[in-house]
């Protein structure tokens, strides 16, 4: 019997949640190419757990003692559990671990945005309320597709996305979770292409293989 797949479309410049049992995959698809995704995973067994637990970019690029993560790797929490497995890639490769969300003070701070612009920060804690989960703060995200990367004197420079259409990864969820991404609204700086336009992201979700026997 062939397993089913929910496929979700994630609107330009929103977040979405979606809850994975232990052993689900999710393809994470950059439909049109060159789009940055902000991705973030929590524990399902939500805020009695303490501390605040989340998968870390800190720790994870320590577990593997590497700034970018590759096919195989294992994506650990603040509590060093497993919680996600980088599968596969089809993309060029390059993921960011190191910046922050984007937020509504970073585009006055950095961009000198006038008023509100819509951000990263406030989607995740807009989407995981929906779900009744009050975030104490936003986890360092991470940045799908996003070509940040260390040059000489370990400065770091911004380049457009080398997502094509259709580039994508895989992931696997390690433990019952909420899988969370923001397709980035970011259209002043160069991450999101040369033409700074954000776009649609596509989530495909496939449950885990029963169980033989
Ligand atoms: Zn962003």
């Amino acid at each position: 019997m062939a397993v089913q797949q929910s496929v979700i479309r994630v609107a330009a410049r929103t977040a979405r949640v979606v809850p994975l049992k232990r052993g689900d995959t999710v393809d994470v698809v950059n439909i049109e190419g060159g789009q940055v995704v902000d991705t973030w995973a929590f524990p399902a067994a939500g805020p009695a757990e303490e501390p605040f637990e989340y998968m870390s970019m800190e720790h994870s690029r320590i577990h593997h003692y590497r700034l970018m993560f590759r096919p195989g790797d294992v994506l650990i929490t603040n509590r060093l559990r497993p919680i996600l497995t980088f599968v596969e890639d089809h993309s060029p490769g390059v993921h960011d671990t190191l910046c922050p969300a984007c937020c509504a003070e970073s585009y006055r701070l950095y961009y000198g945005a006038e008023g509100h612009h819509a951000n990263c920060s406030d989607n995740l804690a807009g989407a995981m309320g929906q779900r009744g989960r009050a975030l104490p703060m936003v986890p360092t995200p991470w940045n799908l597709f996003m070509h940040t990367i260390v040059v000489r004197d370990s400065a770091l420079e911004d380049h457009a996305s080398e997502a094509k259409p259709g580039d994508h990864v895989r992931l696997r969820a390690e433990m019952d979770c909420l899988f969370a991404v923001s397709a980035c609204p970011q259209d002043i700086i160069v991450i999101n292409g040369d033409d700074g336009v954000p776009r649609d992201i596509e989530l495909r979700v496939r449950p885990a293989a029963p169980e033989a026997g």
